[in-house]
């Protein structure tokens, strides 16, 4: 994936700007990230806080994830559009929804998790590795 990406959500109001290494990409199968996504899985990349600059009110859904870590979803308060995650299990860190991207073609997930909850519609990527 490019070292510089920008995204933002539906309307707009909410814009990034990352520059930096991204840590990894993965889709999540687990049924927080199906409902947050309205989807299947959730496509996501994961990069250091301090590499993305964020533009516009972002609200935040805090709740605790299955293994017990403070989670917060952050979306867009005009729009709804989910945005991002971040997690007490990594403070420094910030999950990207990948479909946020204004290129969503440069995403390269390279693992699954949570593929015991896949839905029969929405099926692992058998190019991925499982977790
Ligand atoms: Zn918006
Ligand atoms: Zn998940």
């Amino acid at each position: 994936m490019p070292d510089v990406l920008t995204g933002g959500c539906a309307c707009g109001a909410v814009r990034y700007r990352f520059e930096g290494e991204i840590a990894f990409a993965f889709n999540c199968h687990c049924r927080r990230c199906q409902r947050m996504t309205g989807s299947g899985h959730a496509a996501a990349f994961c990069v250091a806080t301090d590499d993305i600059a964020i533009e516009g009110d972002v609200r935040h859904h805090d709740e605790t994830s299955d293994s017990g870590f403070a989670t917060r979803s952050g979306f867009c308060p005009q729009c709804g559009s989910p945005m991002l995650s971040r997690t007490a299990r990594a403070p420094d860190k910030v999950f990207i929804l990948a479909a946020t991207l204004d290129d969503p073609s440069t995403f390269v997930p390279t693992f699954a998790v949570y593929g015991e909850y896949a839905q029969p519609w929405d099926p692992i990527d058998p190019r991925l590795k499982r977790d």
